[in-house]
């Protein structure tokens, strides 16, 4: 059995402890854990939307599953952004022009994405430096096949939630200052999501707590 139903309940109770509707949230649920069973059951469930970080199970994934939207959220190489132009309805994880070029040239048809910012600014995390962000804006801006809807960033590992927390607000001020009509922002996951949810979240990218 799936905790899905907890998982959708915890984020109502942040949502209404942060004074917000819980249907300003959408829970995207992350499947690279999980088997094609419990992905069924996910299904079964009434989810439509699933995240990988992998583009090759997430292409598989699309072939088998070919109804269910597929949004890659993880580390893109270029030579790999083939297959998320072909099976994935949305990309959460452009962290390079490069990467952003490259997608837009195999894609026939409009691809919505976020860009991917390192908030924190750890080595081993990806994503445009804040700074960059204006020049990435207006650079992909220009590309015809992908639409911006919003930027999504990882929370640096800590015990201490006010990191995380300090995380989501300052790319909650990043959007307000730079792009205040991009809609989205994906931050939260597993462990830190209430946090995400009081600095305005509108995605948060949930895997182990599902099972
Ligand atoms: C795995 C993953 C998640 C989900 O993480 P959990 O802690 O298992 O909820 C969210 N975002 C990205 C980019 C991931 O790779």
């Amino acid at each position: 059995m799936s905790n899905l139903h907890t998982v959708l309940e915890n984020i109502s109770r942040a949502a209404h402890a942060a004074g917000r509707s819980p249907d300003e949230i959408t829970l995207l649920p992350v499947t690279k854990y999980y088997d094609l069973a419990q992905i069924q059951e996910l299904i079964d469930a009434g989810v439509t939307h699933m995240g990988e970080n992998r583009p090759q199970q997430l292409a598989e994934r699309a072939q088998l599953f070919p109804h269910i939207n597929w949004v890659m959220i993880g580390r893109l190489q270029t030579n790999k952004a083939g297959l998320i132009a072909r099976h994935a309805s949305e990309c959460q994880s452009v962290d390079s022009l490069r990467l952003a070029r490259a997608l837009d040239r195999r894609l026939d048809r409009v691809l919505p994405i976020l860009l991917q910012v390192n908030v924190s600014g750890e080595e081993s995390k990806t994503g445009f430096a804040p700074q960059q962000v204006p020049e990435a804006l207006e650079a992909v801006e220009t590309l015809e096949h992908l639409d911006v809807r919003g930027f999504m960033t990882m929370a640096p590992h800590s015990d201490d939630p006010t990191v995380a927390r300090k995380t989501f607000h300052e790319l909650r001020e990043l959007r307000d200052k730079l792009a205040p009509t991009l809609p989205e922002l994906s931050m939260g996951m597993s462990g830190d999501f209430p946090q995400a949810i009081a600095e305005g979240a509108t995605i948060v990218r949930v895997g182990s707590a599902l099972f």
